[in-house]
């Protein structure tokens, strides 16, 4: 029989460039390809195959993209609705084995995935579906139709506002693509309950990637009784109200965007956590650096018995490492000196491009300087709707630690 794919173009591969694809890295760059066998149409399937005409496996083309080829499969197989549906429905066998009984979630998470293009996030009864890749951008119906036979949502939503796209040559679009949808959508995460709008443009929806970390930080603010809490970047609250509600006697919230402090607000009155809560508007760095500048002889008083830090990533790229490095020290310097001794440092960083290790030595650099003494007591990375696979590094970059100050 005839393999389905002795027709398609063909991508052949620089030598030296084929070993990261055969290692399960689905990224074939502009400077890896040798040459095509004929013209492609972008957004298409291509095989790619190395110098010496090796099958590689098939993926989409596009030529306005850095990343020239996307592949989705190291067999000769049809990237069509069966496909799809065979590698979501593993997907979410992933989600039920790894977060039972969760019902939002991230349901396809690209690359980590084997999805190279392609986000859907689970709401309750809502799908939030974001495509980067030209080829993935296309297929939107025929996803959005998969997608209805595994999982019926009421609804599917796109938010496709992300700059990225920019590289793909594709718009910035968001909207519903299926369904009815009228207003927020009520969810529920560790027992919380949470409004999203998930027509908006920018910012909506929770940090899923978070989910797990929410719970397991809350468990060790609870083994302190009548913590006061402080939960620095708290955007809608998953830290600082999942705190609130294992126990502790007071949250103050920062963040910088009174858009989202109001709906954190809003999510502390829903769940009966209002009278323990206050929220701030403000840029994290100058409250801390007010609340631990002193003159000389003023003694500084350390009021904290818990500090959450989950900034956003303070650089995109390698080369502004330093800067970032420079900015996760200095909250972690004056954090460190809010806290009370026996104090809990729970603390995050979303940079792909700081390593746990590097995060570490940040931290610890602050300590010594804050002249505090540490134990570790937690490490935390991202939650498994986000799944690892180390032969792609750029899936992993959430990690995370929580800190007992010994003195
Ligand atoms: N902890 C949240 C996610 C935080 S995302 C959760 O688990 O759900 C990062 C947040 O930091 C965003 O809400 C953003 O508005 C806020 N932010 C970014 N820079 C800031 C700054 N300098 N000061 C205060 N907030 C900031």
């Amino acid at each position: 029989m005839l393999s389905p794919h002795s027709t398609l173009p063909t991508v052949l591969v620089r030598p030296g460039e084929a070993d990261r694809l055969v290692a399960g890295h689905p990224w074939l760059y502009e400077g890896g390809v040798l040459r095509l066998t004929q013209p492609v149409t972008n957004g298409d399937v291509v095989q790619v195959k190395d110098h010496r005409q090796r099958f590689l496996g098939v993926g989409f083309y596009n030529s306005k993209s850095k990343l020239r080829v996307r592949l989705l499969s190291p067999d000769r197989e049809p990237l069509d609705a069966a496909f799809f549906e065979r590698r979501i429905r593993a997907a979410l066998a992933l989600r039920r084995k790894y977060l039972p009984g969760a019902t939002s979630f991230r349901v396809v998470n690209a690359e980590s995935d084997l999805l190279s293009g392609l986000i859907v996030d689970q709401y309750g009864d809502v799908l939030v579906l974001q495509t980067s890749s030209l080829g993935m951008d296309l297929r939107k119906p025929l996803i959005a139709d998969v997608l209805q036979r595994v999982l019926a949502p009421c609804a599917i939503t796109e938010r496709n506002d992300s700059s990225g796209r920019r590289f793909e040559g594709l718009p910035e679009v968001h909207g519903l693509l299926a369904g009815e949808l009228a207003g927020e959508v009520e969810v529920e995460l560790n027992g919380l309950r949470f409004q999203v709008d998930l027509l908006g443009g920018h910012k909506t929806g929770l940090y899923l990637d978070q989910q797990v970390n929410h719970a397991r930080v809350a468990d060790l603010i609870r083994l302190t009784p009548n913590a006061q809490v402080l939960d620095c970047f708290s955007f809608v609250g998953g830290f600082g109200l999942s705190a609130a509600k294992a126990g502790a006697a007071h949250v103050h919230l920062l963040d910088q965007s009174e858009e989202a402090l109001a709906t954190a607000r809003k999510h502390a009155e829903a769940n009966g956590l209002a009278d323990r809560c206050s929220f701030e508007a403000v840029n994290v760095f100058d409250w801390l650096k007010a609340r631990t500048t002193r003159g000389p002889h003023e003694q500084l008083i350390a009021p904290f018995d818990a500090i959450i830090l989950d900034p956003p990533s303070f650089t995109r790229t390698r080369s502004a490492v330093g800067d970032a490095l420079r900015g996760y020290k200095e909250i972690h310097l004056r954090a460190l000196r809010l806290l009370k001794p026996g104090g809990l440092l729970a603390t995050f960083c979303c940079s792909h491009h700081v390593d746990a290790v590097t995060f570490q030595d940040v931290i610890l650099s602050a300590a010594f300087d804050a002249k505090r003494t540490l134990r570790r007591v937690a490490v935390f990375q991202q939650s498994p709707d986000h799944p690892v696979l180390p032969a792609i590094p750029e899936t992993e970059y959430l990690k995370g630690y929580a800190f007992e100050v010994i003195r």
